[in-house]
Order: C-alpha cells, then structure tokens, then sequence
C-alpha cells in the first residue's frame, strides 16, 4: 500500500508496466509509482540551471550538463521566472536609458524586440518588455521609469519616445546610450539564444522573456 503523493490518501496495486508495479490512487486517482528511476530536480540543480542558462547556455547544453530533459529544463525555468518579479527599487531624480534590442523568434521574418530600461549610474535593470516595437509595449517600460520621477530619460532616434515621453527630461543625443548599448553586448554574449551569427534563436517568445529575466533579476 502506497501513500498518494498528491492527495496522501490511499493507493492500491494498478498494474505492471515495464516490471514496474503501479498505483492508483483511490481519491484523486493519479497514477504513481514506489520508487522513481531518477531524483526529483532539487534546488541546487535548479540554482546550476539558472546558472548555466546565465554563462551562455542554451536549453539543449542545460539538459545535457544536468542529465535532464530538454522539456524538465524549460519547466524549471518557467517556474523560476514565475516568482520573479522586477526589483522594488524605491529611487527618484535619477537617469535612465531606454533601448530595444532586436531578435527573432522561429524564423528571422518573426521580428521581436527586448525592450528594458536601466539606470544610468548603476546600471540596474529597471524594466523589461518583450514582443514587438509598438507604442504600446515601449510604453510600457516607459510607465515604469515615469514612475520613479527621473530626471532624464535618454534613448536613441526612434521616433515612437517622443509621443511618450515628456520633451522636458528627453534626451537623444548620440554616445548618450553607451551604458545600456554596453548591456546589448552583455545579453549578446550570456544569453545563447541572443547570439549573432550562430544557429541558436529562440522557438518561443515566453522562452525568450523568461530566460531575459533570470539573467536580469535572478
Ligand atoms: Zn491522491
């Protein structure tokens, strides 16, 4: 007799796969087993994986470093990225720079864009949007830097900032966005699917922004 290990009532004898004896569950009736093959991911894989996908590796190297599976390894980082929330940063009359980074996912026609946000002085990563350069989703990251009151806000050419952000504390010189430009090539190098001139890319926007936000803020 075996405890449920959903529900913990009873389990009873439901046949053999593979010489495996199962259980069933009486009440939720899930099928289990006594002893699985393989350890439960714990959290120092889970602390490995953040990792790993931090120092440039992409989903197939992750599975294949910890042994296991490509789909494990994309759930452990959905879950990871789901308590993850950007910092609380409580600051004021400070400088940001805006910029979008652009990738693509499935196939290079599938234009998407990281839009984030950083301080200009320390470099933290404010906000992040991911998907495609649109009013909407820049105004989004612009939402939140409005929200701290800066005293500037410094971004490229791109025409879409003016409509959103205050002329007063705009600025688009040139050489202004060297520290976030600097950040790019940070992403660039850490984050495999980023990665110009290889065959790695992301199949999956939410793969993207998760694996964005364990660099940024895990
Ligand atoms: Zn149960």
């Amino acid at each position: 007799m075996l405890e449920c290990n959903y529900c913990g009532n009873k389990c009873i004898k439901k046949g053999i796969r593979s010489g495996i004896q199962r259980f069933r569950c009486q009440t939720c009736m899930k099928y289990q087993i006594n002893t699985y093959r393989r350890q439960r991911i714990g959290k120092t894989d889970t602390d490995l994986l953040v990792k790993l996908n931090n120092e440039g590796m992409g989903i197939s190297s992750i599975s294949r470093i910890l042994s296991i599976s490509k789909s494990s390894v994309q759930r452990i980082i959905l879950r990871v990225q789901q308590y993850l929330k950007r910092p609380e940063i409580d600051e004021s009359d400070q400088s940001y720079e805006i910029d979008e980074l652009r990738t693509y996912v499935g196939n290079k026609k599938n234009e998407c864009w990281v839009t984030y946000a950083i301080n200009k002085q320390n470099g933290i990563p404010i906000d992040l949007v991911v998907g495609r350069r649109t009013t909407e989703n820049l105004r989004k990251v612009v939402n939140t830097v409005l929200s701290f009151n800066p005293k500037a806000i410094f971004t490229d050419g791109l025409n879409i900032y003016k409509g959103i952000i205050p002329e007063a504390i705009h600025k688009i010189y040139r050489y202004n966005t060297n520290k976030i430009e600097r950040m790019n090539l940070n992403l660039r190098t850490h984050i495999k699917r980023l990665a110009r001139k290889t065959i790695c890319y992301s199949k999956n926007q939410i793969m993207l922004e998760s694996c964005l936000k364990l660099y940024l803020w895990e």
